[in-house]
């Protein structure tokens, strides 16, 4: 058999694109479990709600996650074939464009993201149908960091799926690419927690206010009527989709 073959077959890239995804994901979300649950006793933390999480529902969240890592290198293998192709705006030479564009692309391609997200999270929640797919996620009640990429196939796949749309006209690199899928986690992680680690005051202060909070998001799986952005605060601010109880934190 042809080793090389064998290595840049579509089938390797595929399983080592899921492998490297699963492998991030429960890297971090491990290492935060066992920072906030293991040592959490003896270190201050806030616990947003004070039940412990379910044993069984961790083992969900992390089965539900290894299907999302398949859909997420699927989406990665078909960026590759479509860049090969010459059908995308992603650059290989770091010199094409000015330093200070890595960071704007980045930034873009987080604004655009939130943006995204934001309005098809509201969806999922006004629209019965995709109700029930969007429920997945919502099995966790009172999540941990596992839970960060547990979420029904489909759901996965339109999580995703802004991106490859943005590359087709943004100019991007790969290393802003992978900057921004590691922020994306490591944001989803944060959101999961089940713990604050940033004090309110932040929340409170004129660009803080604009952040997104980690118990932000725990009030959203508990209520599910509120609290439906990612990263930022500014669409649920303007939009008035805020929880009270949530706004009563950040203000008192
Ligand atoms: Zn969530
Ligand atoms: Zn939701």
């Amino acid at each position: 058999m042809n080793l090389d073959i064998l290595l840049t077959s579509p089938a390797t890239t595929w399983v080592a694109g899921a492998a490297f995804v699963y492998g991030r994901y429960a890297l971090l979300a491990g290492l935060a479990f066992w920072w906030c649950y293991r040592r959490g006793g003896r270190i201050t933390l806030t616990k947003i709600q004070s039940a412990p999480p379910r044993k069984a529902r961790i083992w969900e969240e992390l089965r539900e996650s290894a299907v999302t890592a398949l859909v997420f290198a699927t989406f990665g293998l078909g960026l590759k074939w479509l860049t090969d192709a010459g059908h995308t705006a992603i650059y290989s030479d770091v010199f094409q464009h000015p330093w200070w564009y890595l960071i704007c692309s980045f930034l873009l391609l987080v604004i655009i993201h939130d943006t995204y997200f934001y309005f098809l999270h509201r969806w999922f929640h006004a629209s019965s149908w995709w109700r029930k797919i969007h429920a997945v996620h919502h099995r966790s009640h009172n999540p941990t960091p596992f839970a960060a990429l547990a979420f029904h196939p489909l759901e996965a796949v339109l999580e995703v799926a802004i991106i490859p749309l943005v590359v087709l006209w943004l100019p991007v690199h790969p290393i802003v690419l992978l900057a921004f899928a590691s922020f994306s986690l490591f944001w989803n992680i944060y959101g999961h927690l089940g713990y604050e680690l940033i004090p309110f005051w932040v929340f409170r202060s004129r660009i803080g206010r604009y952040l997104n909070s980690s118990t932000h998001h725990n009030l959203h799986h508990a209520d599910g009527r509120h609290n439906f952005g990612l990263y930022f605060n500014y669409w649920d601010r303007w939009l008035g989709t805020n929880s009270e109880s949530y706004l009563k934190k950040v203000s008192s």
